[in-house]
């Protein structure tokens, strides 16, 4: 049966080609993809292309651009059989994410890819990138999709969005996830990881929230941080939560200045999560004398989540109106599999 897939170009390296004129880069019309990619044509399914008007550098991402890819994976959800986001690989991570949260009860494959190097290149790696991404949305198995979930396909593997983060600006594989196995691997054949991907789940309907606040902020410590820099983020204009990127499993300082003014803030309301700056390993607040004292004030445990999915997972949570109450048992909750 002939799949139907939506290609949604948010902009990115990937589908730019080179001004023959000028030599520069600029962003080529995607109803011409098939001229530059022939081989879609040999896939056995339909493909359909939807493009941002203007698209962008991924730096120039924000909430409501995630948002609106996720209002666009709405509105076509029951007509297509799985969708392929194009995206620049600089905060693809983050998009991953925050799609992951907006698109509760996901039922059919949601893939963001992109490339290193632009679509009209000689050596690029925009064409394996996008085939296969393809070629994993319209995956089916016993009328089934295979992927149910938001997934970052790059150089021969598909992740778990909302685990992955950029490592590299040069290599193909720009992406890696540390805390969770790869869900596929393209090799000769498709190999399906079954067991790492998040269950089926029959009759749920797909819910698109449409609220991200972003009054979050991420503040990495490092020997040295100030009082007066800590002071000034913790009294940012209307923060609601910060991720605190701390060493190792989870620790900090244990000056009292720096232990005092978080206390105070945390009874003051602001949510203070605790994400290891490490790319792989685990927060375990206890564990050291220096996390004893951030597990007694209640900061939050953000476990093995990744800073990129820390911040929209945050900004997902204040957006849907978690109660202050339920605000620490939620976030330390595994969400859409961002978490242990
Ligand atoms: N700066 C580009 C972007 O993120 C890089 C890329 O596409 O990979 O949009």
């Amino acid at each position: 049966m002939e799949r139907r897939i939506l290609l949604v170009y948010t902009g990115g390296t990937i589908g730019m080609v080179k001004d023959y004129g000028s030599g520069a880069l600029k962003a080529f019309d995607f109803k011409k993809l098939l001229k530059h990619i022939p081989e879609l044509n040999q896939l056995d399914c339909s493909i359909d292309t939807v493009s941002f008007d203007e698209p962008i550098d991924s730096s120039d991402m924000t909430p409501a651009q995630w948002v609106k890819i996720a209002t666009i994976i709405e509105d076509n959800y029951e007509v297509y059989d799985g969708f392929v986001v194009l995206h620049g690989s600089d905060t693809m991570s983050y998009t991953a994410s925050a799609l992951s949260f907006l698109l509760e009860n996901l039922g059919k494959p949601v893939i963001l890819t992109g490339s290193q190097l632009p679509i009209g290149d000689l050596r690029t790696d925009a064409k394996e990138n996008l085939i296969t991404s393809i070629q994993i949305a319209a995956l089916h198995k016993k009328g089934i999709p295979v992927v149910r979930e938001v997934g970052l396909y790059f150089e021969y593997k598909l992740y778990r969005g909302n685990r992955t983060t950029k490592i590299n600006a040069e290599n193909f594989q720009a992406f890696a996830s540390l805390n969770y196995p790869f869900l596929i691997e393209s090799g000769v054949h498709l190999n399906v990881y079954e067991e790492y991907l998040l269950p089926y789940k029959k009759n749920k309907k797909l819910i698109v929230h449409k609220k991200m606040d972003e009054n979050v902020a991420v503040l990495k410590l490092f020997p040295g941080i100030t009082q007066s820099l800590l002071e000034s983020v913790l009294h940012s204009k209307g923060l609601k939560a910060l991720i605190l990127e701390t060493y190792g499993s989870g620790n900090a300082s244990t000056q009292a200045w720096f232990l005092k003014s978080l206390k105070k803030i945390i009874n003051e309301g602001l949510h203070v999560i605790n994400v290891t700056q490490c790319s792989g390993g685990s927060v375990m607040m206890g564990q050291y004398e220096t996390s004893s004292a951030l597990k007694s004030m209640q900061v939050i445990n953000g476990k093995d989540i990744t800073t990129e999915a820390a911040i929209s997972k945050a900004m997902y949570m204040l957006g849907s109106g978690v109660s202050q109450k339920h605000f620490k048992t939620v976030f330390e909750t595994s969400l859409r599999g961002e978490m242990r």
